[in-house]
């Protein structure tokens, strides 16, 4: 059933579905769900009564929730668009994007205009409005190297504040609005700050090898997105083919004391420095040494190209998901004496 309840949103009611939704392909549902397109119709929506009585999730592109259950509250899908150079100068060119835009679209965008910085983030699915919730990252790269400033309106008081870099306190899958401001902002645009002249990263040696592949001789931003959109695709599912939401759990920051003992007890672990006194293990290595890399159980299950990707064959529950990540998280602590922490968001 559709309902016209404010003046410019058109808000859905009564368990809509939330399979389109999510990249899991979970089939829930929300009791309300509204899409806004613009600061004004956010408002409308904050200041309806039914706001005040509900719980409210916002809504991206849902490529990095995993819904156990039916939310009885009402699901804010945020689609404000819009992309545009806010300022420039002889380094740099400052552009503003809505929270709607397609992330990966707006990093074509930016590799097509020669704009570098996001290169590296090629092909991650969501939109922008996330991609400072967890610092996305890939190859080398995280929002916080790019990221000059969001706006957000508060859901209580629905101010729109603005939050610089030294705000948002960036950290490895992490910012404020994971901690401190949980559930607390709505991002309506990020500004991003991109490199006029391109200063590559190609520090993985995948983007190399696959340059090679490529033939590349002289390096430019569009061959570096190519090579990662190469690599992605042949490595991470589709969810448009099979459900996921990328990389379910991060990979874990142990004390290097802690893994000096590890390498000892398994000298093949994978493993880099993070910062002097902590080291980062891969936690796709940890799972498959556990045995679950192609694990199936009904239709939910691990992938088997990388075992740290947890998959929806057809008609799994986001509690089936779930529970397949407890008991994933309970052996690698009993192998490992490690704590996995989840990166997907649940719901
Ligand atoms: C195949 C695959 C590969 C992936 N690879 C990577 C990768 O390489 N690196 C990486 O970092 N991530 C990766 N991800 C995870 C995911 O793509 C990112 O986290 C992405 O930024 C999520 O965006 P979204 O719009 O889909 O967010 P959603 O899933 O819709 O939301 C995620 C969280 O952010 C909140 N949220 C969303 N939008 C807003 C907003 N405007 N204001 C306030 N809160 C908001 C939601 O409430 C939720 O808690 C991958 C996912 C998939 C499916």
């Amino acid at each position: 059933m559709t309902i016209r309840q404010f003046e410019n949103v058109t808000m859905q009611i009564q368990d809509v579905s939330l399979k389109p939704y999510n990249t899991f392909g979970i089939d829930v549902t929300a009791r309300y769900f509204a899409t806004f397109e613009n600061v004004a119709e956010l408002e409308e929506i904050l200041n309806s009564k039914l706001q005040t009585s509900n719980p409210k999730l916002v809504l991206g592109g849902g490529s990095n929730i995993l819904f156990t259950k039916d939310y009885s509250g009402i699901v804010l899908k945020n689609d404000i668009k819009g992309i545009e150079i806010v300022q420039e100068d002889d380094e740099f060119i400052y552009i503003k994007a809505g929270a709607g835009e397609n992330w990966h679209q707006f990093v074509l965008h930016c590799v097509q205009n020669n704009y570098a910085g996001v290169e590296n983030l090629s092909l991650i699915p969501g939109n922008v409005g996330a991609s400072p919730m967890q610092n996305i990252g890939a190859y080398g790269v995280e929002i916080k190297d790019v990221f000059y400033e969001l706006e957000a309106v508060h859901r209580q008081d629905k101010t729109i504040q603005k939050f610089g870099l030294e705000d948002c306190s960036f950290g490895y899958r992490e910012s404020v609005f994971k901690s401190k401001y949980k559930d607390q902002y709505i991002i309506t645009s990020v500004t991003y700050r991109l490199n006029k002249r391109p200063c590559f990263n190609t520090s993985y040696g995948a983007i190399n090898q696959e340059l090679e592949i490529m033939g590349v001789k002289n390096l430019t931003i569009q061959a570096i997105s190519q090579a990662v959109i190469n690599i992605r695709t042949s490595k991470l599912p589709d969810p448009k083919d099979l459900g996921n939401a990328g990389s379910f759990f991060k990979n874990p920051i142990i004390s290097n004391e802690q893994f000096n003992g590890l390498k000892q007890a398994f000298p093949t672990v994978i493993a880099f420095p993070s910062g002097a006194e902590h080291t980062k293990l891969a936690a796709g290595w940890l799972i498959e040494q556990c045995g679950w890399k192609g694990y199936r159980k009904g239709d939910a299950g691990c992938f088997p190209k990388q075992a740290l990707v947890l998959v929806n064959y057809g008609k799994a529950t986001g509690k089936e998901i779930f529970e397949l990540s407890e008991e994933i998280i309970h052996s690698v602590i009993k192998k490992f004496n490690v704590v996995l922490e989840r990166e997907v968001n649940i719901v």
